[in-house]
């Protein structure tokens, strides 16, 4: 069975590196914070090309801090993509403030800069824009509506690790960038962990102080904090698997582009992949009639597929209060009915690639 994504291929790839990583932080116990935790912070702002990066305990927390930095909370609202995972919301929720959910457009599947202006009220205290499945979203079109109403823009970057917008590394675009690095994430932790990417000293200063129980100096708790440290396994793993990124950014590109040219069966529907973007393909989604057909049809052939996502935000449960109905966003719920993520990881061999390939090309449908 081809795996929709395997981590095993990497870590036994690269094993004995990872495993000395753990070691050293063994040997000095740095386990909560510290030295390499520290250093990643380091790896990764200079990766993403911005004086700060911020290391927590994951991409929730990450989006959390960002919101809380911002001095976003009760009574304030937040304009979200109604097609994300549902985290992309819990970092506004989680502060007291409301998720205002906008629909994707019909063909980069991203937030619609078209559908964001009339969710905008005196509350608007930020848009929340998620580069999904490592296609960059049109943020010059969004940013330009946020000036208008004096709005923050803070991207959703935990799909999204190196991609580009007009040649500029997303993280690095808006007021602050929010990564994940759970496993099977472009860059990801063995275990969980997260980051937030921001220019501004006050920010990082605050960010830094809430994710450390409130403090700066130990023992004296200068605002209620939260316990959001990146441990130093997971920073001495990430900065292992960091010096990798930029090759296995180029072999999901390759991949990506492969789907994109070789798969030619028109019931099926891709992403749109405008010319000012270079995207890293997190997820391949394809859009077909039927998809649970063809999930079905792709597992009997030995290939595993998955929706990303079942169901848009805006429609779970846990906002039922919030009182959106069906019809709300109509893009995200013709995605969450269609989707189908095809199998696409670095490790994949050409001849899966070619596998996957033909396997759709096959399909007929239902
Ligand atoms: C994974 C993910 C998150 C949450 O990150 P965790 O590390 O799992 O908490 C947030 N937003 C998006 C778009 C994600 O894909």
């Amino acid at each position: 069975m081809l795996k929709r994504i395997d981590l095993t291929r990497d870590y036994q790839k690269h094993k004995e590196e990872y495993l000395k990583a753990i070691e050293a932080v063994c040997e000095e116990t740095a386990f909560s914070g510290g030295k390499f935790a520290d250093k990643f912070d380091e790896e990764f702002a200079a990766y993403c090309g911005m004086p700060y990066a911020v290391g927590v305990n994951n991409g929730t927390s990450a989006l959390h801090c960002a919101m809380a930095a911002l001095g976003i909370g009760a009574g304030d609202e937040v304009i979200v993509p109604a097609n994300t995972y549902i985290a992309t919301a819990w970092g506004v929720t989680y502060t007291g403030a409301t998720p205002v959910f906008v629909d994707c457009t019909s063909d980069t599947w991203e937030i619609d800069p078209d559908k964001i202006e009339e969710r905008i009220t005196d509350k608007t205290k930020a848009i929340l824009g998620v580069h999904l499945y490592g296609q960059p979203f049109e943020f010059n079109k969004v940013k330009a509506i946020a000036d208008k109403y004096g709005l923050y823009v803070v991207e959703d970057c935990a799909q999204a690790h190196g991609a580009l917008y007009e040649g500029k590394m997303v993280g690095s675009l808006g007021e602050m960038g929010c990564f994940s690095f759970y496993p099977g994430k472009n860059l990801y932790a063995f275990g969980e962990g997260g980051s937030i990417t921001c220019s501004k000293k006050e920010h990082f200063d605050f960010m830094t102080t809430m994710k450390n129980q409130g403090c700066q100096v130990r023992y004296y708790h200068d605002m209620i904090g939260y316990n959001y440290r990146l441990e130093g396994l997971q920073g001495a793993v990430l900065s292992v698997s960091l010096k990798y990124l930029p090759r296995w950014t180029e072999r999901r590109r390759e991949i990506g582009r492969r789907y994109l040219t070789e798969i030619t069966n028109p019931l099926f529907t891709m992403q749109a992949h405008p010319e000012n973007t270079n995207p890293v393909f997190h997820l391949f989604v394809v859009t077909v009639k039927d998809a649970d057909d063809l999930i079905a049809y792709m597992n009997d052939r030995g290939m595993e597929c998955n929706k990303h996502y079942p169901v848009p935000c805006h429609l779970q449960k846990a906002y039922a209060h919030l009182g959106y109905r069906e019809g709300d966003c109509p893009n995200a719920e013709y995605l969450a009915k269609h989707c189908v993520t095809l199998p696409l990881f670095p490790e994949m061999t050409e001849e899966e690639v070619s596998m996957v390939i033909n396997a759709c090309n096959a399909y007929t449908g239902k």
